[in-house]
């Protein structure tokens, strides 16, 4: 098997966890590329954004349009005449949720990095704080990884350094890494598309902010 250990490639989309895991890889790894995908997402500028990241981060950076994705499932993420979920509803997942969206992120990024020899993706789902999203569980990741080396005869390994950890760990882990700052200023986590500390009252901004006090006042 001619693995090479060296290079991995993060599924990026410039926010928060996945800018935490592209300075991740960074570390672990000789080599990292970022991919990020244009799905339908209403606010499109993140691409932008995590464009620039990459390049400051100097990492190899390439997007895929994945629009169908937007189009086949219905959510307030793409569609904009959907009112946001600003809670988890009883029983069910809050309409944010974008169906499939990471089993095919990491399906098209598996394909990727197999046309680069790359065998090491990086994802930045957390099932600690994850909303009810099904996507961003242990379990599903480890049937993807499964299912993905069954699929195309590879030996993949999906690291998810966030899996366990919540917000505030996650920033600590980016100061750690020496990048609060950056992810703190130049990342987009915001549903209502502002960059670092956002809106402030969007689910996400919450959970962000509440998770930077955290770490603030543990320091
Ligand atoms: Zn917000």
């Amino acid at each position: 098997m001619n693995m090479n250990n060296d290079v991995a490639l993060v599924v990026f989309s410039g926010g928060q966890d996945s800018t935490t895991c592209l300075f991740w890889a960074k570390r672990q790894f000789k080599k990292v590329y970022a991919l990020s995908f244009l799905y339908g997402q209403k606010h499109r500028q993140e691409v932008e954004l995590a464009r620039q990241i990459a390049a400051k981060a100097g990492v190899e950076f390439d997007v895929m349009d994945v629009s169908f994705i937007g189009r086949l499932g219905h959510n307030s993420l793409t569609d904009t005449s959907m009112v946001m979920d600003q809670e988890k509803p009883e029983g069910g997942v809050p309409n944010t949720f974008v169906p499939g969206r990471n089993l095919f992120f990491l399906s098209i990024a598996a394909v990727y990095a197999r046309e680069r020899g790359i065998h090491h993706l990086v994802t930045g789902v957390s099932q600690t704080d994850f909303s009810g999203y099904p996507d961003c569980r242990d379990a599903f990741i480890r049937s993807l990884n499964v299912t993905l080396n069954l699929a195309m005869d590879e030996q993949f390994v999906i690291h998810t350094p966030l899996m366990w950890i919540d917000k505030a760990e996650t920033w600590a882990l980016a100061d750690e890494l020496g990048v609060l700052d950056l992810v703190r200023n130049e990342t987009l986590t915001c549903y209502n598309g502002i960059p670092g500390d956002g809106c402030g009252h969007c689910p996400a901004c919450k959970l962000r902010r509440e998770g930077l006090e955290k770490y603030l006042a543990s320091k």
